[in-house]
């Protein structure tokens, strides 16, 4: 199973989930907040899991991001992974909309110099954070959760970034339009547990089943056929081996 976007650190146990994920072998990236909640949780990864931490500056926290950032430009250089990053135009984002334009054109500066692996919030935002990737010249990134435009969709796709798609998605009758019209080679899947719950339970990291059962049904191939095809573009948007930490 791959989770391309899950929030460990927001369970009520943060190291039982870690220890169950990483004695599993699950592959998750586990994404943070802010640059202070990935340092937090670092220690706590062991040699031989396959649980990735992200380097994070999400958009709805933007009153912490003039004091996070110089953190977050200290430890970027060494990270393969970031997230959660983008942008929130919705009425809970509207406000800051500034600052997070700010904070996200300075991310994506600091991360042009070599390719790592990006998870995106781009709520109500799709098309500008788009945009700003391209100006930034980054390709290859990941928009989770996205629940924009049909035709903001095809921009993305046709621009060469990934989808991950989670069991909400597949719960909803708009998730499964957009997801219908998502290139098979461009979809990751994701939990974002736990702020995903399905029958008023949270998801648990590496919860997936359903979208693979899902995404089997949709193009046609078996469950394993759909494993593999995930598993290659999961590799592709990772960086370089030696470069994953
Ligand atoms: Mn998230």
């Amino acid at each position: 199973m791959i989770d391309s976007h899950c929030h460990i650190d927001l369970y009520p146990d943060p190291s039982a989930e870690l220890e169950a994920v990483g004695r599993r072998g699950d592959v998750v990236v586990g994404v943070t907040n802010l640059p202070s909640h990935y340092q937090m949780g670092l220690p706590h990864i062991q040699d031989g899991w396959k649980v990735r931490l992200a380097l994070g500056m999400h958009p709805l926290m933007a009153t912490e991001h003039a004091r996070e950032r110089p953190l977050f430009d200290k430890l970027v250089k060494q990270v393969g992974y970031v997230g959660e990053v983008g942008l929130d135009f919705s009425p809970e984002g509207y406000q800051t909309r500034q600052t997070q334009e700010e904070t996200f054109a300075h991310i994506l500066e600091r991360i042009s110099d070599r390719k790592r692996f990006i998870t995106l919030h781009s709520r109500r935002a799709e098309s500008r954070v788009l945009g700003m990737l391209k100006d930034a010249k980054i390709e290859g990134a990941v928009f989770h959760w996205f629940s924009g435009a049909k035709r903001d969709l095809v921009a993305v796709a046709n621009a060469g970034h990934l989808f991950s798609i989670n069991p909400a998605m597949v719960a909803s009758q708009n998730g499964r339009s957009l997801i219908s019209a998502m290139p098979p080679d461009q979809v990751l899947t994701e939990t974002d547990g736990p702020h995903v719950a399905i029958k008023g339970r949270p998801l648990k990291p590496g919860e997936v089943g359903s979208v693979l059962e899902h995404l089997a049904e949709l193009w046609g191939e078996r469950y394993d056929a759909v494993e593999a095809r995930l598993k290659s573009t999961f590799e592709r948007a990772l960086p370089p081996k030696g470069e994953r930490n």
